[in-house]
Order: C-alpha cells, then structure tokens, then sequence
C-alpha cells in the first residue's frame, strides 16, 4: 500500500483544539460546535492527534 492517505481530523491533546481538512480550500479549518469554534488555547504548542495511520514522513 504505497497510497497516503491524509488525515481528514486532528485534535490537540493537549488544549483540545480540532481541526478538519478542507478540500475545497486546501488547508485546515478550526471545528465548529454548538457554535463555538474549537480555538483551544492561544498559547499552546499544539500536539495533533491525528485519526488514523498517517505518517507525513513514509514514502
Ligand atoms: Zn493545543
């Protein structure tokens, strides 16, 4: 399996911030809930946890 498939969703863990994959724009956009967005705090060092096996460094 040579095909990468990218993450579609990350979440920090250590501030909580989730992000999803826009396609149409090419980067990634903070989740919206209940109409709060996910910004986590300012003034972390985001830690993704990224859903599935994705490795940015495999060829
Ligand atoms: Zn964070």
């Amino acid at each position: 399996m040579a095909t990468i498939v990218p993450p579609n969703e990350r979440e920090c863990e250590r501030c909580g911030r989730r992000d999803r994959w826009d396609d149409d724009l090419g980067t990634w956009r903070i989740v919206e809930s209940d109409g709060e967005k996910a910004y986590g705090s300012p003034f972390c060092l985001h830690e993704w946890s990224i859903n599935g096996a994705y490795n940015p460094l495999a060829e």
